[in-house]
């Protein structure tokens, strides 16, 4: 009998477990069960839906081998050490393992500044475990100030769940000159109104140089007692990238084809947030975010190629042209923006409280369906998505 050959995704985060949905959908369709293996390696025995993580209770994570069980792809927990694409061999923490095809999703890590006293004292919300760590430290601490560094879309979404559950003084800080730099013009208002009607404490144009304890130093001079210091500063790719590719952008991140392939290496796929991949292949290049958005679809698309691959069918393109953002506001309630340039969905009359009740539907969508093998694949399979925003407001609603 001919051997099985091996598809082996490295991730079990949103790119990796939709990739191995979709390649389980298409060895059915293609009746490949015979013919080939899946298997999925990751460091963590959970799946855990990060955008979620600036939430207070952090009970979303989900199991993952129970779920991979359902539709016949194995599960391996352990820590991926080198990927040598050459060999077509992933070194971990305990074996080795050979493969056919190749889907890399191993994320994406903190950016860590060169602050003093940032690894003894500055907590983030990066991780499932690191998250935890800063709840189980804030459980523990009486009235008084936090600070929130990083004025971007994770810092304002905790800054402003904070300030929502909290009689705490909530500070944010950031080194640009502006709260939410890179959300657009239309949100800048909004945002602001949300900040100060929260009573949140803002710096801008302000680093910080030293974190202690219980206080920090920044860069106007000020000393600031606070309990509890978070940064929020910035991801990049997992630094596996390198073992790809020397060309990586500024976020370490790997270009891909439009099949999202590894130039010269047919048989890697990269999906989520270690591959730059155009999202629009008919006008001006779009690379798509460092998102969930982007990385369950990148996941579908590599699942599915994976296969196609050793099936020797046709490949399919990968596409996604539109692009929506939900930001939290805390109980001043949450924005909607559609297009590239991040346009809000209403115009004046927004109803910021209704545009909340969407973001908790997009939350709660998040999870993994892991009920039955039906369930799990229903919607395992690489579609192309409309640009018709009216309908994704529709969608949103009905989650
Ligand atoms: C606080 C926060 C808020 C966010 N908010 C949003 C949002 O509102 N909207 C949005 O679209 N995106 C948001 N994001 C970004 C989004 O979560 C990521 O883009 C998405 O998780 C990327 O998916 P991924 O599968 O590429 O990586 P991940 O979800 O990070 O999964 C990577 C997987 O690889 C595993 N892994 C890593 N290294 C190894 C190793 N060496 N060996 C074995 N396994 C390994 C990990 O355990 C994990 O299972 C947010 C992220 C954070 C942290």
């Amino acid at each position: 009998m001919q051997e099985k050959k091996e598809v082996l995704i490295l991730g079990g985060g949103f790119a990796g477990l939709n990739a191995a949905m979709s390649a389980a959908r298409y060895r059915d369709d293609f009746n490949a069960v015979n013919r080939i293996n899946i298997k999925l390696i990751s460091n963590f025995n959970f799946f855990t839906p990060k955008p979620r993580l600036y939430e207070s209770n952090l009970t979303f994570t989900q199991p993952i081998e129970p779920i991979l069980k359902k539709i016949g792809v194995d599960f391996i927990c352990s820590e991926i050490k080198n990927i040598d694409i050459n060999n077509k061999f992933i070194y971990t923490n305990e074996k080795n393992y050979n493969y056919n095809s190749l889907i890399v999703a191993l994320g994406s890590k903190l950016k860590v500044p060169n602050i003093d006293g940032f690894d003894e004292f500055c907590f983030n919300i990066d991780t499932f475990q690191s998250a935890s760590k800063m709840q189980e430290h804030l459980a523990h601490q009486s009235l008084g100030n936090i600070l929130v560094i990083g004025a971007g879309f994770t810092g304002i979404e905790l800054a402003t769940e904070l300030a929502s559950l909290r009689k705490d003084q909530i500070i944010l800080i950031d080194s640009s000159n502006k709260i939410g730099k890179n959300l657009g013009e239309y949100s800048t208002s909004i945002i602001q109104n949300a900040i100060s009607s929260l009573n949140i404490k803002t710096y801008i144009n302000t680093r910080v140089l030293k974190i202690r304890k219980n206080y920090v130093y920044l860069s106007n001079d000020l000393k600031l007692d606070c309990h509890t210091v978070i940064w929020t500063g910035g991801v990049e790719s997992n630094h596996l990238s390198a073992s790809l590719s020397e060309k990586r952008d500024e976020f370490q991140r790997v270009l891909v084809n439009k099949y999202l392939q590894l130039p010269d290496h047919n048989s890697v796929f990269i999906a989520g947030d270690m591959c730059k991949a155009n999202t629009n292949l008919e006008g001006n290049p779009q690379f798509a975010t460092m998102s969930c958005q982007h990385g369950i679809i990148q996941g579908l698309f590599a699942g599915f190629n994976s296969i196609a691959l050793l099936e020797k069918n046709e490949l399919l393109v990968y596409q996604h042209k539109p692009y929506i953002t939900c930001l939290d506001l805390g109980k001043y309630g949450a924005l909607l923006t559609k297009m590239w340039d991040r346009k809000l969905f209403y115009n004046e009359s927004y109803d910021l409280i209704a545009i909340k009740k969407i973001k908790k539907n997009i939350n709660s969508s998040l999870s993994i369906p892991d009920f039955t093998k039906e369930d799990i694949l229903r919607d395992a399979m690489p579609i192309e998505l409309t640009t018709d925003y009216s309908d994704y407001l529709k969608i949103c609603q009905n989650l």
